[in-house]
């Protein structure tokens, strides 16, 4: 983060010792301008309300002052913070439990709703200083006497806008009303409106109004482009940015939920390891999926907006707006996924050509022009992980134990008279999947030629991109994706999987060497689970265990490889059966609907 106020230090801002070794323990070296602003004045005890997008480093900005007015020996809560959502309370008690690490014993305990009472009370007995909670379960413990106020001395309401939209305006008052009178509090809000402004004439007395703009939060440490994609090249368009991204990990946003889990299944069928999360995946599953893409155990997490607020990961570089969103609000709410904790990231939107106007609407209100780019071409992919490969050759050499290679090198060279220049760049294009001239890559290098032909054409009739029959550009799609399923690179730079040269295209629909992947309309959130499609595969298909690979599951879908061909009978009564109680409505899988669902 870039300021250009004259405090350049957390030094400068008359923290606590203690709070002090804590934020450098963090990492925590310049602070950002929130926290410029509204440390001081609430050390100095005053009320301020603020406004700034995420990933300003709000939770600093209170939780430090916060922390320095609670006192380690009085065992009761002095502070409370109230957050709209669980994830968020739950993130920033972890926050504020990591700011108070030098403080002695301070207790810090998030309380939620869907969740069991028992270990919470069992914490709030313990003796907790400082609770952050969701507004409706503070109010439960509250009225269950299991919480009390009265010695509350600080307030935080945090994501304001959304608390009010989300319903909790009576509740926040009645909390208030619950808290002494003297008392700080700070409001932080991303917008400020009336809503919010009686809330904080309500309640804070003569605040310190801070504005943080947006132009110097989020958004300068994140590279923002946008590159004109028809939506039947999208996909297409979306593996190659991810195959040549240089993030740890990434987001891919579509707008509705189906689009989200379809896109998530033509990735992992890639060989990516990316997972969907939509509004309707259980919290629990959530977590799990989060803590993936935290731990590195996941690397493309593909959400809708509702699914992806509050979600904190640093190690996310890279956000692709797989569809432009229609608010310029969700935008910046979006690219604020990454460039977070002081690092930089990357923003790519895909924009298809009738939606030029709706990409400079947003331009306008986040007052930044987005940077064209063009979509990487199949070349660039190939040479990205080339690079990759050769950047990883000095640890490997430095490794050592390859003398098993040595010999069987040696003895190619003799036996072939070849430069060993080519021979090495003959296994290097191995190594990264390109087999040189084949089908495959000429339908790959066809279709980018395509997608480069529409970027250069901007007045292109919109008819192109929408009335095209679907199956037209889905088979597309299809054909394109039976060819990759061999193993591919996944997508972070510098973990090349091995190449097995080249595989049999699947192209026939209903028959294939290597198997043709179906789609069954049955997945985890309508009850069902592998074992119970494989039998109504069986059962009723009469196919044999061994004809059925790998299965996919998503809510609403499932992705399954059958290796035998079937006849026009076996797939209707394979339709009709039911796992979960849904007919499987089997069919052959022909990739996303995503230019049906983004309208
Ligand atoms: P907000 O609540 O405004 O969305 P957070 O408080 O969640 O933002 O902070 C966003 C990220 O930035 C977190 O990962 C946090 O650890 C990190 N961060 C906050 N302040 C600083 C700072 N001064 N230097 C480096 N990283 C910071
Ligand atoms: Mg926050």
């Amino acid at each position: 983060m870039s300021l250009q106020s004259p405090v350049s230090s957390f030094t400068d801002l008359q923290l606590p010792e203690s709070l002090l070794a804590a934020v450098l323990d963090l990492g925590f070296t310049v602070p950002s301008q929130i926290q410029i602003a509204a440390i001081p004045p609430l050390l100095a005890g005053r009320d301020i309300t603020g406004v700034a997008q995420t990933g300003t480093g709000k939770t600093a900005a209170f939780g430090l002052p916060l922390l320095a007015k609670v006192d380690p020996a009085l065992a009761a809560v002095q502070a409370l913070v109230l957050t709209p959502t669980r994830e968020l309370a739950m993130q920033v008690a972890d926050a504020v439990a990591s700011f108070a690490t030098h403080l002695g014993d301070v207790n810090v305990v998030a309380v939620y709703g869907g969740s069991p009472y028992g270990p919470q009370i069992h914490a709030l007995k313990a003796g907790a200083q400082v609770v952050v909670g969701t507004p409706g379960r503070v109010m439960d413990h509250l009225e269950k006497g299991t919480l009390t106020l009265a010695d509350v001395k600080f307030l935080v309401l945090d994501e304001a806008d959304e608390m009010l939209r989300m319903g909790f305006a009576e509740d926040v008052d009645t909390i208030f009303g619950q808290a002494p009178k003297q008392r700080q509090v700070a409001l932080f809000s991303a917008t400020m409106p009336p809503g919010i402004r009686r809330v904080a004439q309500q309640h804070l007395s003569d605040p310190v109004e801070i504005a943080v703009d947006r132009q110097s939060s989020t958004v300068t440490s994140v590279t923002q482009q946008y590159a004109i994609v028809p939506f039947k090249h999208k996909t297409g368009a979306l593996v190659r940015v991810l195959a040549t991204s240089d993030a740890e990990a990434a987001i891919v946003f579509c707008r509705t939920r189906s689009a989200a889990e379809e896109v998530g299944a033509v990735l992992v069928a890639r060989g990516i390891s990316a997972a969907t999360i939509s509004g309707d995946v259980a919290q629990k599953d959530r977590e799990k999926i989060v803590e993936r893409l935290r731990s590195g155990s996941l690397d493309v997490l593909v959400a809708t907006d509702v699914a992806a607020r509050g979600l904190d990961v640093d190690r996310i570089g890279l956000v692709v707006n797989f569809d432009l969103p229609t608010e310029a609000e969700a935008y910046v709410h979006r690219i604020g996924r990454t460039g977070r904790a002081g690092r930089t990231g990357t923003a790519v939107s895909f924009v298809a050509p009738h939606e030029r106007s709706k990409l400079r609407h947003i331009e306008r209100t986040i007052k930044t022009s987005l940077v064209e780019m063009a979509v990487p071409s199949p070349a660039d992919v190939s040479a990205h992980r080339a690079r990759a490969l050769l950047g990883r050759v000095d640890a490997r050499l430095a490794a050592g134990r390859l003398n098993l290679y040595d010999g069987l090198v040696a003895q190619y060279l003799a036996e072939h008279e070849l430069d060993p220049a080519a021979v090495l760049a003959a296994v290097v294009a191995l190594g990264v999947g390109d087999e040189g001239p084949s089908p495959r890559r000429d339908a790959e290098l066809a279709e980018h030629e395509e997608l480069t032909a529409a970027q250069r054409a901007p007045r292109r009739p919109a008819r192109d991109d929408v009335d095209r029959p679907a199956h037209d550009s889905r088979r597309r799609v299809s054909a394109d994706r039976d060819a990759s399923r061999r193993p591919t690179t996944s997508r972070t730079a510098g973990r090349i999987r091995d190449d097995e040269g080249p595989v049999k295209k699947g192209r026939t629909p209903h028959r294939g060497p290597v198997g043709t992947r179906y789609r069954v309309a049955v997945g985890f959130n309508t009850g069902a689970e592998p074992r119970g499609i494989v039998g109504a595969l069986t059962n009723e298909g009469g196919l044999r265990g061994a004809d059925i690979g790998k299965i996919d599951m998503f809510p609403s879908f499932s992705l399954v490889d059958i290796s035998a061909s079937m006849d026009s009978a076996q797939v209707d009564r394979i339709s009709r059966a039911r796992v979960g109680g849904k007919p499987l409505r089997i069919r052959v899988d022909e990739g996303p609907r995503q230019h049906r669902d983004a309208r």
